[in-house]
């Protein structure tokens, strides 16, 4: 009897070679054009291209209408737009959008989406987990699998994008997602390069735009050399060597005075004022004495201390300071003269805190909903 049955395994490519696709948003405007003269198709349609996809939200080149059909498919046949799934997408009653990102490759990163007055800032992610290895964060618990491409950071800024409504515009930008922005400097840049383009990409000031740190000297060195006019903010967490040993590992071969050097080499540089984050955990960082040392550190300074009141992770045993210690710790800073904001935790519910819902999803998938977001 002849078997009819379908074979299930599809025949083996391994011996036909197949053209290798191009993430389009790892390319930059001028790069676009160049291939498109190569096949003889004008320039100009680089600059129509970028619009569609950084002001005009496309998902798609055949959402890009006036692009000519033959022009659509090439793009199509040689591109891919976006390349993440989304794996997970969470809205706070507050108005924070989190997404959960899957990668070609199988790595999950997050990005944010915070909508506060006017504002629609967004926090991205620079590698899959971090090497920092702060003990509080859910990101650096295994420490880093990779740097991510231009073109992935460029991908949450996108997708993040298409979760506004047609009215809303996005406003700022801050490089403290999962992962250490310094580590991972030149495709940061370029990516940013294209975040505050205003002729084809975002348009996005470079004044709104933040890239967040643990302090690495000579690569806030580099940065202050690049020009770039970003705005410079560095995760202290402790007033002293002891205790930001013990919080932020990678401390322990550089100090404390090394990076507000570097800091301070930055401002000279720039002009830029800088700010110094401080998450606030209860019981271990948050005393009067603390807020004595940080006055020290920082009162002749021109910085803006932000305090964060720290995120519970599930799992990991630090605990958010009680309201009369944040009393206390403010009252200290402001006596002391020192600039200082305590900011509100917001998207509590959603685990925003960066690499929560990465985690979260990990050990307990049942638990994250999949919501049907309006990006793919
Ligand atoms: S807080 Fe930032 S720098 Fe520290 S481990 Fe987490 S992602 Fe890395």
């Amino acid at each position: 009897m002849t078997d009819l049955s379908i074979p299930t395994d599809p025949p083996s490519t391994d011996s036909v070679k197949q053209p290798e696709r191009v993430h389009l948003l790892d390319w930059t405007t001028e790069e676009l054009a160049s291939w498109l003269v190569g096949r003889g198709i004008p320039k100009f349609r680089a600059a129509q291209i970028q619009r569609w996809v950084y002001q005009r939200r496309a998902k798609r080149f055949d959402e890009m209408t006036d692009l000519p059909k033959d022009l659509r498919l090439l793009l199509d046949g040689h591109f891919d737009l976006f390349r993440t799934a989304t794996a997970a997408c969470q809205q706070a009653a507050d108005g924070t959008e989190k997404l959960l990102l899957q990668l070609a490759d199988g790595g999950r990163i997050e990005c944010v989406l915070l909508r506060d007055g006017p504002r629609r800032s967004i926090c991205v992610s620079s590698q899959v987990g971090c090497a920092m290895g702060c003990v509080f964060c859910a990101s650096g618990l295994d420490g880093v699998e990779r740097n991510l491409t231009r073109g992935e950071i460029l991908e949450q800024m996108l997708k993040l994008q298409h979760l506004l409504e047609p009215d809303e515009r996005l406003s700022h930008i801050v490089m403290m997602g999962m992962g250490e922005p310094l580590a991972n400097l030149p495709r940061v840049l370029a990516a940013l390069t294209m975040a505050k383009d205003s002729q084809f990409g975002l348009g996005i000031s470079p004044r709104r735009i933040t890239i967040s740190t643990v302090g690495l000297p000579p690569a806030i060195d580099k940065l202050a050399a690049s020009d770039a006019p970003y705005h410079l903010a560095i995760s202290l967490h402790a007033p002293n060597d002891p205790l930001r040993n013990r919080l932020v590992p990678v401390n322990q071969g550089i100090g404390i005075q090394a990076i507000l050097d570097a800091a301070d080499r930055y401002f000279e540089k720039t002009k830029r004022r800088l700010t110094f984050e401080y998450v606030l955990l209860g019981g271990l960082n948050d005393s009067v004495q603390c807020a004595r040392e940080l006055v020290q550190l920082l009162r002749h300074r021109t910085a803006m201390l932000n305090v964060i009141p720290y995120n519970p992770v599930p799992g990991l045993p630090y605990l958010t300071p009680s309201p009369s210690a944040v009393l206390q710790f403010r009252r200290t800073l402001i006596d002391g003269g020192v600039n200082a904001m305590f900011r509100q935790r917001k998207g509590d519910e959603i685990q925003a805190a960066c690499g929560q819902l990465r985690r979260l999803r990990e050990r307990e998938p049942q638990v994250v909903s999949i919501q049907s977001a309006k990006t793919s």
